[in-house]
């Protein structure tokens, strides 16, 4: 049985001054502050995570990853984990598509690495993730430079 599931998520960025590093989708990018959250706030990890979500019915974003962040563990890539631990067995991600919307950083130096990480968190082929970046042209609040927005469509093919 072929599902599709969307998954979305936005961050602000930290005030001026913060140390926290900005990480998209695994990968640490300089010259950006980071985004607010109690974890590392990698909002491409956690679109991702409710694609994943949406597929297996069972959210982690939320209560779950609040509880692992008391537990000290901030790296999202362990939501992501935690979501596809409940992919039913036999299941098979078949295609990711990832849209971007911000006016910083800008994306387009970072997006292969950003799809070879996330090809290898999923065990997927690189070619199987799309991602596309928009800057927002000052429309929105991520177009203003204010945050990052993720939008994240999952299809995959369940077992019955
Ligand atoms: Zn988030």
């Amino acid at each position: 049985m072929i599902k599709v599931a969307i998954g979305q998520d936005s961050h602000r960025f930290e005030p001026d001054g913060s140390d926290k590093k900005l990480v998209l989708g695994g990968v640490p990018i300089e010259g950006c502050p980071g985004l607010e959250g109690n974890s590392d706030a990698d909002v491409v990890l956690h679109a991702l995570t409710n694609a994943v979500s949406g597929i297996t019915c069972v959210n982690i974003l939320g209560e779950e990853a609040d509880r692992m962040c008391r537990r000290g563990i901030t790296d999202s890539s362990a939501y992501l984990k935690a979501a596809l631990g409940h992919m039913k067995e036999g299941s098979r991600i078949i295609h990711v598509s990832i849209s971007i919307e911000a006016l910083r950083p800008r994306l387009s130096p970072h997006l292969e690495r950003i799809r070879t990480n996330l090809a290898e968190l999923l065990g997927i082929v690189p070619c199987c993730i799309g991602i596309t970046a928009t800057t927002g042209e000052g429309l929105t609040e991520f177009g203003k430079g204010i945050g990052i927005f993720c939008t994240v469509i999952l299809t995959a093919d369940i077992p019955e």
